[in-house]
């Protein structure tokens, strides 16, 4: 994320982000070879992650600290990834 939207008074935000990107990212990574339908173009794999990361309760920190994240789990992630992937499969956003 390289843009100054992000900035106050030139401190930047960028390493504050929601700690379940990277357990979805994880997951998808785990997954995505298991959907032969599934095409792993960027379009469609930028979806997954998008329509992953909005059915997850966002929880946002700083990406140094170490945040035991209770609420959900790698089940949990993994579970919303496989909805999302069939989802993206099914309706691609291209031809
Ligand atoms: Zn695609």
């Amino acid at each position: 994320m390289k843009t100054n939207r992000y900035l106050i008074n030139g401190r930047s935000l960028e390493r504050i982000r929601n700690i379940c990107e990277l357990m979805v990212i994880e997951s998808i990574k785990k997954v995505m070879n298991e959907y032969p339908s599934f095409d792993q173009c960027s379009m469609c794999v930028e979806d997954v992650y998008a329509l992953a990361l909005s059915r997850i309760p966002a929880t946002y920190a700083h990406l140094g600290s170490i945040i035991l994240n209770k609420e959900v789990t790698d089940e949990d992630v993994e579970s919303v990834v496989r909805f999302a992937i069939t989802q993206v499969a099914d309706h691609p956003k291209h031809n």
